[in-house]
This record gives C-alpha cells, structure tokens and sequence, in this order.
C-alpha cells in the first residue's frame, strides 16, 4: 500500500501515519521528496481499512498496489480455469464458445420447454436455461415454479442430453437446485448476496455469477473470490449489462469490455448474456457476434417456443426460428475463428 502525504503535511501526522501502520504489523518505507512523502506500507492488507487511513491528518490518498482479488486473479494462477461442466463440454481457455439457451422462466408449458429444449439441442446449443426461481422487480409479476419448474428442466435434460442451468435465489434452497442443476446461477440482484456466494461456495457444482447492474469489475471480481474463498474454485463470470443512461433503446448497457479485461486479470473464464444485455430481440445477434469477436467463452440467450405469450422477458427472447438462424451465423464465426487459430499455429 502506498500513502501519499499532502505537501502541507507535518512531521508529526507523518510519524503518525507511520506509527500506525507499523502497529498494525506493516514495514513501512518512507520517501521523502521535495514536495511531499510518500509512505510505502508493506503487509497484510486484510488487518486494515484504508479509509481509515486516508482519513487521518495530513493523508492525501492511498493507493492499492496488489489486486483485491486473489483467488480470483491472474497473479495467483496463470493458467485459464476450464471448467468441465459435464457430458464433454468445457468451459474457459481456448474451447468454443459453450451456448446456454432457453426461456426466461420454466413455465407451466411442460410441452413448450421440452420443444425448445430439442430444437436448442439441435443447433448445438450445450446448455438448457430456465429460471425455476424468479428474481423478479414487482412481486405481481411471476415467481416461478420451484421444485416443479426443475423437475420440468430435470426431464428436458433427460430427454435431449443437454446440461442443466438454473438460478438459486436463497441459501436454504442451494441443496434442492444443486440437485437438478449441472450449473447453479446467481443472478443479477444477488451478485452481492454475500451468505447465498458462501452457500454456493461450500457446493460441489460449478457456479455462473452474474454481474450485478451497478458493479465494477472490481466487485464483480470480488464476489467471485467470495465463492472461491468458501471452497469452490469452479466459478465462471457472466456479464448481463449494466445500468446504462439510455433506457429507451436499450434496457441495458451491455458492457462487453469486461471480456477481455477479465481476462487480463482474472483465470476465470467469462461469457456474455447479450438477452438481459439488451433487452431487445434484434440486439441478440448482432452483439452475440460482437461477444465472440471480444472473445466470451459462452453465451446466454433467452428462446422461447412462443415469446409473445411468454410469462417473463418474452421482447428479448428469441422463437425457435430466430435462434436457428442467429445460431447458424454464431457457428459460422466460431469456425472461423477456430481456422484462423490452426492456421496460426
Ligand atoms: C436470468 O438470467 O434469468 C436473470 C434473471 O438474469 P439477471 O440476473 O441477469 O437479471
Ligand atoms: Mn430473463
């Protein structure tokens, strides 16, 4: 940690400072310029808040030299994190982008997910989606099947061999959806939920975190290494936009920077919902490709047998035409890219 000192600070607040952070089991470095000092502070960061430090006489900023996350980080592991999600399909590093698609919710139309599950399945999508527990903003609007909705997905699953993505929306209920799911979802509004990340943290499926609609990258990176700290390493990082100033086109702003960054930063792999991203059915394709330029290692797009009648996000699902099409585009990009990469090699 480096402690910037104004130019008007004292001999004192300065021995100060320095007394405190040695108190604290911090070595510290005093560099004494012309204009002001810079105090370098070296020890373990976690005894501390460095508000508490920039609040004292004197201090005029403090910079953090080491990434927050470590778990999470590039510095502690060098190598991408593949995930193996089951049946053969992998997750993270250089595998082809892995496609989760499927409604918003598991409706009570056993008959319409189980049609959706066969034609994602046979565009080569990996993964079925489907929210069995809602997170929804009004508590009028639909909540969900439970256990029911997961026994629907359990069976589409059965049916075609596709893996299993769903939300858990509470600790007590990570036992029941671990059950059925090959991959547990925390969603947007409990990107923070900090019991519900360490409830996720003690089970044995891998989790997709999504990025809460007002984080930084750096809290997102945090709440991941909450998860990891309680035991799960298997982690994967999913942007779904965040609040934007613009909700009339978009009902969010789909910040697809966040892949590459993750990836300088972080071994975790990460992939792009381009659905909740935007909001809008003719945005899906257009920035999925933009993902798979950007290099996500999946998507997650929302497809409906019926979108119009659909009980939750149905303007920003796709019908099963659509995503055949958009599907056939997405392979096409993805077979490129996977020749350019042997030709290089
Ligand atoms: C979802 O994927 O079903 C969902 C609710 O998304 P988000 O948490 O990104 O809003
Ligand atoms: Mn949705």
């Amino acid at each position: 940690m480096i402690i910037i000192m104004e130019p008007s600070a004292v001999e004192e607040e300065i021995q100060k400072v320095v007394g405190r952070m040695e108190n604290l089991g911090f070595r510290t470095i005093l560099n004494r310029g012309d204009v002001m000092t810079v105090i370098a502070a070296i020890g373990d960061k976690r005894l501390i808040d460095p508000a508490t430090i920039a609040a004292m006489e004197g201090v005029r900023e403090i910079q953090l030299i080491q990434e927050p996350f470590k778990l999470a980080s590039r510095e502690s592991k060098k190598d991408d994190t593949i995930i193996d999600l089951g049946r053969g399909v992998k997750i993270g590093g250089d595998h082809p982008p892995v496609v989760m698609a499927g409604p918003c919710s598991v409706e009570d139309n056993k008959e319409g997910l189980l049609k959706v599950a066969h034609a994602i399945k046979e565009t080569g999508a990996q993964v079925l989606r489907g929210g069995a527990f809602k997170p929804r903003t009004s508590p009028y609007d639909f909540q969900g099947l439970e256990e029911t909705g997961l026994k629907y997905l359990k069976e589409a699953s059965d049916q075609t061999g596709l893996l299993i993505i769903t939300e858990v929306m509470d600790s007590q209920d990570v036992g029941l959806v671990c059950k059925y799911a090959d991959i547990v979802q925390i969603g947007a509004r409990n990107m923070q939920n900090f019991k519900l990340l360490k409830a996720v943290g003690q089970c044995n499926k891998p989790v997709m975190l999504k990025r809460g609609a007002a984080a930084t990258i750096r809290e997102f990176l945090l709440a991941a290494e909450h998860i990891m700290y309680a035991g799960n390493p298997n982690v994967i990082l999913c942007e779904r936009g965040v609040k934007g100033i613009d909700a009339k086109y978009t009902r969010n702003t789909l910040d697809l920077s966040v892949v590459p960054i993750v990836k300088k930063y972080s071994h975790l792999p990460i992939m792009v919902d381009p659905s909740h991203g935007t909001g809008r059915r003719y945005l899906i394709e257009p920035m999925s490709k933009a993902a798979i330029a950007a290099g996500t290692h999946g998507l997650m797009i929302e497809v409906h047998h019926e979108p119009d009648k659909a009980y939750s996000d149905g303007g920003q699902s796709l019908d099963i035409p659509m995503f055949q099409s958009v599907m056939k585009e997405l392979n096409s990009i993805v077979d490129l890219l996977v020749k350019k990469e042997k030709a290089v090699k």
